[in-house]
């Protein structure tokens, strides 16, 4: 009895040794096979930026680790990459969205320190890009109209606030033009609604070349369409729509059968002026001239309060 007392702690020091020896073998193996089985890319960097490991995940994400990779320069690597590159010298914590090639990624930079000396930084990629993808695709939907690719109403109006807002801030001159085809009901009634909707996408076409990449279209509705104008005053906006109306009016829709259609179209423009002038009273200026353009005679354009 008094020999097995003795014993215990000898005993309990054998067990100790044995378990914490399994313990120290076990707890780096398997840290290494995280690192070899995990989704994410990890590279990792010395005090200089240079990669010194990279695990199986980082090298097929492409991202430069290959064998040879190492020693490379994190800085020479994301050379394209303005925003990764002075992560990777800031020697700060980091997280940052970046497109790598053809792939966007979530980087989480970590810097590695021993007390307080900086020894190097952790980075770790998640492939995101088919979030990415999805986001734009949502993105798209919802600001296009689907059947001409123009900007829908919504984003239309919110990007003619945004315009409208940094024009008055600069004293840039903003104008407005609201676009309306002239008697598509008959077109549908005599062509059908399908050679309808190809009309509608033959002059969305039309208007996205002939507008210009500084001014945005889109469709207000229906066979309504809308073009606002940074940097152009009412005069010179009134000149562009003439531009828009008679290349309408020139260059009718060719059918499968060969058979061509004439159609035009009548125009509104108002300026924007003053500070106290609303979006929403710049645009019902801009439809009170495209009401005139159209009592008077259609295929024409009216800047509102300029006198005939
Ligand atoms: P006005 O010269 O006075 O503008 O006459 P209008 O015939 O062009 O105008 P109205 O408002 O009488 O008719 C517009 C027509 O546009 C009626 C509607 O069926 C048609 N329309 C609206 N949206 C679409 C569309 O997406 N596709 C097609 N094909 N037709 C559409
Ligand atoms: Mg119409
Ligand atoms: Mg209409």
């Amino acid at each position: 009895m008094q020999l097995s007392t003795a014993l215990l702690p000898t005993a309990v020091m054998i067990f100790y040794v044995m378990h914490f020896r399994k313990f120290l073998q076990i707890r780096p193996l398997a840290r290494a096979k995280v690192l070899e089985h995990m989704s994410e890319g990890i590279l990792i960097a010395d005090e200089r930026n240079r990669i010194i490991d990279s695990n199986p995940a980082a090298r097929s994400l492409a991202l430069g680790a290959q064998g040879k990779r190492f020693g490379a320069s994190l800085t020479d690597l994301f050379a394209d990459h303005p925003e990764l590159k002075a992560a990777c010298t800031s020697g700060e914590q980091r997280r940052l969205e970046a497109k790598i090639g053809e792939k966007w990624f979530d980087v989480r930079l970590i810097p590695l320190r021993i007390r307080d000396e900086r020894t190097g930084t952790l980075l770790i990629f998640a492939d995101i890009t088919g979030r990415k993808l999805a986001e734009g695709e949502l993105i798209r939907r919802a600001t296009t109209d689907g059947l001409t690719g123009l900007s829908n109403r919504l984003h239309f109006f919110e990007k003619l606030h945004e315009a409208a807002e940094s024009c008055r801030s600069s004293g840039e001159p903003l104008s407005l033009m609201v676009i309306d085809l002239d008697h598509f009901k008959s077109i549908n009634d005599r062509y059908g609604h399908t050679t309808g909707d190809r009309l509608l996408c033959c002059f969305s076409g039309l208007l996205r070349d002939a507008a210009g990449s500084g001014h945005t279209s889109g469709r207000i509705g229906g066979e309504e369409f809308a073009v606002f104008c940074p940097g152009l005053n009412g005069e010179a906006a009134y000149r562009l729509a003439e531009t828009i109306r008679l290349r309408a009016a020139g260059e009718p829709i060719v059918l499968e059968n060969g058979e061509t259609i004439a159609y035009t179209v009548s125009i509104g423009i108002a300026e924007l002026h003053g500070p106290d002038m609303t979006v929403e009273s710049l645009y019902a200026a801009a439809d009170n001239g495209l009401y005139v353009s159209k009592v008077s005679g259609r295929n024409r354009t009216t800047l509102a309060g300029r006198s005939a």
